[in-house]
């Protein structure tokens, strides 16, 4: 694969952004970059933008010094984009799509057509972080970097075991053990510590559940009153879709929240067969075959009785 050093030719300045409501693949890539620019090429001057994320990733080299507001007077040469499947998906910096002198995105979204200047999508990848590692110099990842391209492919991996990985991930991860993480403090810290709040909410979203569909479709919801009893934020439901999907006999996890009135943020997995980027897709939405989501309009009835009943065709076209 051709470098990204090839790429910088004459570049003076970079912002590097990743998508809205920041997953581990997304600052893991973003940091990474950051990071590797910031300690290789000097002559750079180098912005990220990243929103705040949920706790567990400080122990990511800078992550304090990520932009959450977008500096309007900034003039950027290129703006690198990763893990970002589509321009309405761009996080802070939206503007400097239309601003900066030149655009790449770095992707692994079968979803993503390619909006950038230059598109780099590799649908068949874990995660953009394992497609950013393939883009470096390997002698100049250091410790720094590595620890982030890490933990981005950890978590878009499911800690290596979704379909996705694939045995050249596997490689690439050997190749940044060796660079000294310590891994085993990185996949607690940004898989799977909970604070006490997140660990009630998952239980609450979990004793409420439905199976459907024959058991093959299991629904979780979280409405707004049910959040703000528990305190919590919509960056800290993570894993509560993982474990609807972990429940033996279903092939499609649904979990839902809401956003605001009449608003629902939905994310899906499936195990083994439903493609689940179709389903997203048909409401706007996109992602991957196994993980996808979308944001629904209506009330909770509505979202979910639009929702069965593309997962129903979905099932019924994949599993007879
Ligand atoms: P999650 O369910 O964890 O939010 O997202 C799962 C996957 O679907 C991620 O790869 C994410 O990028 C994608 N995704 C989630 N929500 C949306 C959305 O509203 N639009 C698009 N295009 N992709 C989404
Ligand atoms: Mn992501
Ligand atoms: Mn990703």
């Amino acid at each position: 694969m051709e470098k990204l050093a090839s790429k910088l030719a004459g570049i003076k300045t970079v912002a590097i952004a990743g998508h809205v409501r920041p997953d581990g693949d997304c600052i893991g890539s973003c940091m990474g970059l950051y990071l590797y620019l910031k300690e290789n090429e000097l002559d750079i001057k180098c912005d990220v933008y990243l929103e705040t994320a949920k706790e567990g990733f400080s122990y990511i080299k800078n992550l304090e010094e990520a932009k959450q507001e977008y500096d309007s007077q900034a003039e950027y040469d290129l703006l690198i984009l990763l893990d970002v499947s589509s321009p309405d998906r761009i996080g802070v910096a939206g503007e400097a799509l239309k601003t900066a002198k030149k655009t790449i995105c770095l992707d692994h979204h079968i979803s993503n057509h390619g909006f950038a200047d230059e598109n780099l999508i590799e649908p068949e990848m874990s995660s953009a972080s394992e497609l950013l590692f393939h883009l470096l110099e390997e002698e100049k990842i250091t410790k720094d970097v590595a620890e982030a391209i890490y933990t981005g492919i950890a978590s878009d991996t499911g800690v290596f075991k979704y379909s996705c990985t694939s045995p050249e991930t596997m490689r690439v991860v050997a190749k940044l053990m060796e660079k000294g993480i310590d891994f085993s403090s990185i996949i607690d810290q940004s898989f799977y510590e909970k604070s006490y709040v997140q660990n009630q909410i998952l239980g609450r979203c979990l004793m409420e559940s439905i199976q459907v569909l024959d058991k093959k479709c299991i629904i979780g919801c979280l409405r707004k009153r049910d959040l703000d009893f528990y305190g919590v934020g919509p960056k800290e439901l993570d894993g509560i879709v993982e474990q609807l999907r972990l429940t033996r006999g279903v092939e499609v996890a649904v979990f839902i929240y809401e956003t605001k009135t009449q608003e629902f943020k939905v994310s899906l997995r499936s195990k083994s067969k439903v493609d689940v980027n179709k389903i997203a897709s048909y409401f706007s939405g996109g992602g991957h075959v196994r993980a996808a989501g979308c944001t629904m309009q209506g009330s909770i009835y509505d979202v979910m009785n639009n929702l069965l009943k593309q997962i129903e065709k979905e099932i019924k076209e994949k599993m007879q």
